[in-house]
């Protein structure tokens, strides 16, 4: 057999095995790079920022806020993952909100649920359900686990022919190796790397049913990315809310669109949508 055609084998299988399907937008992912080990480098990154001399973790009302907000979301999400056959899915999160001083307009959430919310984006995120917003799309990037979708697109790119290895029983030496490429920046990289527009999206459309199941209306999803929009002209460097993808019409009309569904979820006490 062709060097080339076993490894196009041994990937089809490594791939193959390697899937799973994101709640909601039953989106298929590839995900070799188990979730307990970027859960592990995020909760070690997390903790190493939080300590870190230059950062300032607030203590504020707002702070409470974002503590508030947060943990309600997790809680509805937590609920539905559990009832729905998700539950694996979520295995070892431990949901973290935390308000950092800073004038960037900008959020983030690394693998197993460590948010962080920079106080530039209050004045943009204005109320409870625009910091809902911002805070249902962190919490729905975890969910999806778009890191490690990330570290695994990486180590396929960059590994190639050693997937034949990672295939026959080397493969956490791959997997390591596809961490450290997809994450060679460092703890910052854990949540610097932009995301893919298809995950920008799919973080949109889940963080909106997210902040509906915790009881805010999800319309004002549309009002804050149109005030994010405005406040996006005068931003100096792009940060994770302000990717160029999607750009802003794309996303705000895809929200619109997502809306009546969104909705169902707003209108349930049970946690699941009303038909
Ligand atoms: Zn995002």
């Amino acid at each position: 057999m062709k060097k080339s055609t076993m490894m196009c084998i041994a990937a089809a299988v490594l791939i193959t095995y390697a899937c799973s399907t994101v709640p909601i937008s039953g989106r298929n992912r590839i995900s070799f790079i188990s979730e307990t080990e970027m859960q592990t480098a995020a909760a070690q990154s997390y903790t190493t920022l939080l300590k870190d001399p230059s950062t300032k973790v607030l203590n504020t009302a707002d702070a409470t806020r974002v503590k508030r907000i947060g943990q309600q979301i997790a809680a509805a999400v937590t609920k539905y993952m559990n009832a729905n056959g998700y539950a694996a899915q979520i295995e070892g999160f431990k949901w973290e909100f935390n308000l950092i001083d800073s004038k960037e307009i900008n959020a983030w959430c690394m693998p197993g649920g460590k948010v962080a919310v920079y106080s530039g984006i209050l004045p943009v995120a204005k109320d409870d359900a625009g910091l809902a917003t911002v805070m249902g799309h962190e919490i729905a990037h975890a969910i999806a686990q778009h890191s490690s979708e990330r570290a695994s697109k990486a180590a396929v790119a960059e590994l190639g022919g050693s997937l034949i290895g990672a295939a026959t029983g080397n493969k956490s030496a791959a997997i390591q190796t596809g961490i450290n490429q997809a994450y060679g920046l460092g703890a910052q990289g854990l949540y610097l790397l932009p995301n893919s527009r298809t995950q920008e999206l799919e973080a949109d459309h889940l963080g909106l049913i997210f902040m509906s199941m915790a009881g805010y209306n999800p319309a004002s999803a549309v009002t804050f990315w149109q005030r994010m929009s405005a406040a996006s002209a005068g931003a100096q460097k792009p940060a994770e809310f302000f990717s160029t993808h999607p750009a802003d019409a794309t996303r705000i009309a895809q929200i619109q669109k997502d809306l009546p569904e969104a909705q169902k979820y707003f209108k349930s006490t049970s946690g699941k949508p009303v038909q």
